[in-house]
């Protein structure tokens, strides 16, 4: 009926008011969490199956502030994104994420990288490649430990600009990975024109993988595919064993998920690390 109609019509602008309220009281708490310092990384483990050890770390932003306490990670970020203030965010990732690479990596003789989700804005900025560079040189790492992930939205924007600046970045030594691989448009002809070193297989092609014979297959070329132009693989979401076991006869080169381990605080990580190594 008409009258229905009408107020199906006020629900919906309610709706979007209240999406406006939550966006600006999101805001205003990344700001004030960004000065208290209530952000922190978490480190979750990413296996290498044919050095069976642990290689690798994806630091991923954790907020203790009360006020996003009840807000998704990837909320905080989407609004961060939409409001320019992922460009600080990211430059403290950035910077705490070397700092941890400092520590992990002291008075080791193989390294363990620590990847950083990477925004289109943070490469959009001016001074992008420098600030990493800096932010090598002031931790004294080595540019290998340092890993950038980048989705393709990342990379749609403003394609040659982004590409000339990884490509400066991969030079010295830092790693390039295409995250969420397999969600996104175009993402084969990325994998052609992109400095990339490592794809990750999104997760939800491995929660499907067990399901069908077709999405089996579909895994299985995935990773074959990958082979085939020199990037290496790394499946996301890896929670069983049974996933775990098949991905390893498809020969996928490394492994993430809570199978693996789950993310966890720095301390945490050092010790578990440490522990791993017999250090
Ligand atoms: P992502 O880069 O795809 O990160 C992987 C997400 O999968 C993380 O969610 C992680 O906690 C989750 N995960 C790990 N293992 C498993 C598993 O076995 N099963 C399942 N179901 N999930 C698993 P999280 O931490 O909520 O992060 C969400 C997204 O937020 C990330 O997705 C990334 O796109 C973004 N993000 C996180 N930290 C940062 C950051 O510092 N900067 C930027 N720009 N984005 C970030
Ligand atoms: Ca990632
Ligand atoms: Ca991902
Ligand atoms: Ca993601």
């Amino acid at each position: 009926s008409k009258a229905k109609g009408k107020n199906q019509y006020c629900l919906f602008d309610h709706s979007i008011q209240l999406q406006i309220t939550q966006k600006a009281n999101i805001e205003r708490s990344i700001k004030e969490a960004l000065r208290n310092q209530q952000f922190e990384l978490h480190y979750q483990p990413i296996f290498d199956c044919a050095e069976g050890r642990i290689t690798g770390v994806e630091a991923l932003l954790r907020c203790q502030a009360p006020a996003l306490s009840g807000v998704p990670i990837q909320t905080v970020i989407e609004t961060a994104e939409q409001t320019g203030l992922i460009v600080p965010l990211d430059k403290w990732v950035l910077e705490a994420a070397c700092r941890f690479a400092g520590k992990l990596n002291a008075g080791r003789d193989r390294g363990i990288r620590v990847t950083i989700n990477v925004s289109a804005n943070d490469i959009a900025q001016q001074g992008f490649v420098n600030h990493v560079e800096d932010c090598l040189a002031r931790n004294r790492l080595k540019p290998d430990w340092l890993g950038l992930e980048l989705t393709e939205s990342v990379l749609i924007n403003s394609f040659e600009g982004s590409r000339s600046k990884l490509e400066a970045l991969k030079e010295i030594g830092v790693r390039m990975y295409l995250d969420d691989f397999g969600t996104g448009y175009s993402s084969l002809n990325y994998l052609k024109l992109l400095p990339i070193d490592y794809v990750k297989i999104d997760k939800s092609f491995v929660a499907s993988m067990l399901q069908s014979e077709k999405d089996g297959l579909f895994m299985k070329t995935l990773v074959q595919l990958s082979h085939t132009i020199d990037l290496k693989v790394v499946a996301e979401g890896v929670e069983t064993a049974r996933q775990a076991n098949m991905l390893l006869r498809f020969q996928c080169d490394m492994l993430q998920g809570y199978h693996i381990g789950m993310p966890r605080n720095g301390e945490d990580m050092l010790r578990d690390l440490a522990l791993d190594l017999g250090l």
